[in-house]
């Protein structure tokens, strides 16, 4: 599943051709993915300029010329290809690899961009968990989708004391308190994994632990707030390495796999410096935890 940064890779490999677009043509495939497309989905793309590429948690949110906003979530398996001309490229890099087997492209955008050149947006996913839809940007905010969605994680409103605020009072262990949407929208698994490891942080301690009795951010949630967006701005600028080299190659896109310090690595020496630990797997609410007893307190 694709996770934060690599849907921030895919907004910033597709923005340049999107942004300022206009949709000449909008081929949906099938009448749902995860959900049922929008009544007239075609008619209501086709004609318009797409204005802004911008994003929300998971969401890929296109703003178009008529005040609609298309809403694009790849789901499990969800990915774009951007054909201009010979060259095909796909934006993001994923665990899993993509299909770009045809059965499973589901749109296509043909754009005029703003250069006046042809281009097209394919998007495939043969799991069918994304999904599309339109949302008028008047009511974006308040709709269920973003209705109850916290903090951007990659923004710089994410420091120690947001977290002091967030986290007063809760017994909740640290890492579920991590994956709250409510709390901060996005971040997934692997990236908690690694931000509580970097911070040296259980992912069990209760999350009201990292606030000081007068309500202020402990030194451990200020190094918290660090972590993560140290980890999320490592991955971004991983992917926008491969999003050139992609660029630069023929298009055939390469099998990418971020390396991380501690997630997937079961019974491996901890890489913190002078610890002796070894990476334990355990299983909160259902989602595996990797973590070191040794050196995460
Ligand atoms: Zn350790």
């Amino acid at each position: 599943m694709p996770e934060l940064p690599e849907v921030e890779t895919v907004r910033r490999g597709l923005a340049p051709v999107m942004e300022g677009a206009r949709i000449v043509e909008a081929e949906q495939r099938r009448p749902n993915l995860r959900f049922d497309f929008p009544e007239d989905f075609s008619a209501r793309l086709e004609g318009r300029r797409i204005e802004a590429l911008g994003r929300r948690a998971k969401y890929l949110l296109a703003d178009l010329s008529s005040g609609d906003v298309l809403v694009m979530h790849l789901g499990m398996s969800g990915s774009f290809r951007v054909v201009e001309g010979p060259d095909t490229l796909a934006p993001g890099d994923f665990a899993h690899a993509r299909s770009k087997n045809p059965r499973h492209d589901h749109v296509v955008l043909h754009l005029e961009t703003a250069d006046g050149a042809p281009a097209h947006i394919i998007y495939n996913d043969p799991r069918r968990f994304g999904f599309m839809t339109l949302v008028p940007r008047a009511g974006l905010e308040a709709h269920p989708l973003f209705a109850h969605l916290g903090l951007e994680p990659l923004g710089n409103a994410l420091d120690g004391a947001w977290l002091a605020s967030a986290f007063a009072g809760r017994k909740t262990p640290l890492k579920a308190a991590l994956l709250d949407q409510k709390l901060i929208a996005g971040l997934g698994n692997i990236y908690v994994c690694e931000a509580l490891w970097r911070a040296k942080l259980s992912p069990m301690r209760a999350a009201g632990t990292l606030v000081t009795r007068s309500g202020k951010p402990s030194v451990a949630a200020v190094r918290l707030a660090d972590a993560i967006r140290e980890v999320l701005a490592e991955a971004v600028a991983a992917g926008g390495s491969t999003l050139r080299d992609h660029a630069r190659t023929d298009g055939s896109l390469g099998y990418f796999q971020h390396s991380f310090a501690v997630y997937d690595r079961e019974d491996e020496p901890c890489r913190h410096p002078g610890c002796r630990g070894t990476i334990a797997r355990t299983v909160q609410s259902g989602r595996s935890t990797f973590h070191c007893r040794t050196c995460q307190r």
